[in-house]
């Protein structure tokens, strides 16, 4: 295991840090290459497309290159809750795109969900997966109206069983905590080890032959007549199809067509404490282990990790002004109110020390929704706006943007995420930063409407 204070400087996540005995692929030599299929980026999108892609068509080379060590980017340092929750919330997606699509989305997650846990079980992946389901808690009467109207939204979109609405003294039968007043319950969901699982997603796509190379950044892509060159530091590669996925990272490729306008990275940020004793875990009576996230605009996730810790992300969201930099990986205040937040919950565990804190950035788009699309023709697909929710998302996706590259017609390539109509991001850091602080605002103003007052000063 690596030295804690080394895998902060790294800015590695807690998942990196517990696994931290890992020996990274080589990077592309320099030269010049030529391969059916190259994809950038090595998270859950990459890795799953990779291994779908050379699991149907061995004639298929495929390449992938990743700037960092795999999973060094969202897919290794998320909460690793394996949900179905869509964009940002059903009601934004129900106001921008309707009933049909909402109910279209939701059944896509649903799907998600099923295809994780089945490639965990069918492959034996050594993930710490955990089918545990999920309780989404109200601390107000004014969370909790919310609440109930989320229910009857997903009660009416879904099969019977997919949701289940429990009071106040039900939820707290399943977590003794004095602050909550109700919540969504939802079975068909679970938590898993994002580090592990990401590279049991490497073995798998390098099993079907998938050839990946770390820490190798693309600098340049450009498109003509043959197809597509992708340049290194010290390599050109020419594809005849290319997948782009970077995730928060895109708007930072210089691309011909653009694909920069598509995203911006907004960051959030994760705190673990040290192992609960017995008598800790008896004091919150959180047995079924259940992930939890609250009905907060500005959401708290939390859930328990395989080795006896829990662990709470979110409440604030970092936003950078020259978002080029992507360096938010630290944010003090939001890891002190993480602490803060986590007592308030479970005042039993007041004494509870923090062990390990760190953060990470997804991908975010204008209208909150998540999108596969085109850059020109189709030899050029992105992924970008997973939203914060993209461990069963980007997965499925992945197979979904296999089906594209083969040109295969399946019921997933017919989703209504690929090829929709995306607004872009405004063009500039001064606009991105405004757009993006504005809607902060407004969702941390909700959240004190709903509150009365802030659970957790902010101090920022
Ligand atoms: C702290 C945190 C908690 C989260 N919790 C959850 C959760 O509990 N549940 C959930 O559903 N979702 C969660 N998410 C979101 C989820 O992790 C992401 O949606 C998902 O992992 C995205 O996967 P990806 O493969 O698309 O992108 P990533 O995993 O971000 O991979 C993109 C990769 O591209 C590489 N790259 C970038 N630029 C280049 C380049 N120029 N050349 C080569 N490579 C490049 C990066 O290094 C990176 O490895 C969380 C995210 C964070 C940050």
């Amino acid at each position: 295991m690596l030295d804690r204070y080394e895998a902060l400087q790294k800015n590695y996540s807690f998942w990196q840090y517990k696994y931290g005995d890992y020996v990274a692929n080589e990077p592309l030599a320099a030269g010049s290459y030529e391969t059916d299929v190259l994809i950038i980026g090595a998270g859950y999108t990459g890795l799953t497309c990779a291994r779908e892609i050379r699991k149907e068509d061995k004639n298929q080379r495929v390449m992938v290159l990743e700037a960092n060590d795999i999973g060094f980017g969202a897919s290794g340092r998320n909460g690793g809750f394996n949900m179905t929750l869509f964009g940002v919330e059903p009601e934004v997606t129900l106001l921008r795109w309707g009933r049909e699509k909402t109910r279209e989305a939701q059944a896509y997650m649903q799907q998600a969900v099923q295809y994780v846990k089945g490639l965990i079980e069918s492959e034996n992946l050594d993930s710490d997966y955990e089918h545990t389901g999920m309780l989404r808690i109200a601390y107000t009467d004014k969370q909790e109206r919310r609440l109930q109207k989320t229910f009857k939204l997903l009660s009416d979109i879904t099969k019977p069983g997919s949701f289940e609405y429990l009071g106040g003294e039900e939820t707290q039968r399943l977590l003794n905590s004095p602050h909550i007043k109700g919540a969504i319950y939802e079975p068909e969901t679970g938590i898993l080890d994002p580090i592990k699982h990401v590279r049991s997603l490497k073995n798998l796509a390098e099993r079907e032959g998938a050839e990946i190379f770390e820490n190798t950044k693309v600098i340049s892509i450009a498109k003509d007549h043959a197809g597509v060159v992708v340049h290194t530091d010290t390599a050109a590669i020419r594809a005849k199809k290319l997948v782009i996925a970077t995730n928060a990272w895109t708007h930072n490729l210089k691309s011909s067509p653009k694909v920069a306008n598509r995203q911006a990275p907004v960051w959030t940020y994760q705190i673990v404490t040290e192992p609960l004793t017995a008598e800790q875990w008896k004091s919150i009576n959180w047995e079924k282990r259940m992930s939890i996230e609250d009905n907060r605009q500005l959401v708290h996730y939390m859930r328990i990790t395989h080795c006896g810790r829990i662990t709470i992300g979110g409440g604030s969201i970092g936003l950078e002004y020259n978002d080029k930099k992507m360096n938010l990986w630290k944010n003090e205040n939001t890891w002190a109110n993480l602490e803060q937040h986590l007592k308030w919950i479970f005042p039993t565990l007041s004494d509870i020390k923090v062990h390990y804190k760190w953060g990470g950035c997804v991908s975010v788009n204008m209208d909150m929704t998540p999108e596969i699309g085109f850059l020109g023709d189709q030899s050029i697909i992105y992924a970008t706006g997973c939203i914060g929710h993209g461990v069963s998302l980007t997965q499925l996706n992945g197979k979904l943007i296999a089906d594209l590259v083969l040109g295969n017609n399946t019921d997933l390539t017919k989703f209504w995420i690929v090829n929709r109509n995306a607004i872009p991001m405004p063009p500039g850091s001064m606009l991105r930063y405004a757009g993006t602080k504005l809607i902060e605002g407004i969702l941390k103003t909700i959240d004190l409407y709903e509150e009365g007052r802030p659970k957790v000063q902010n101090k920022k």
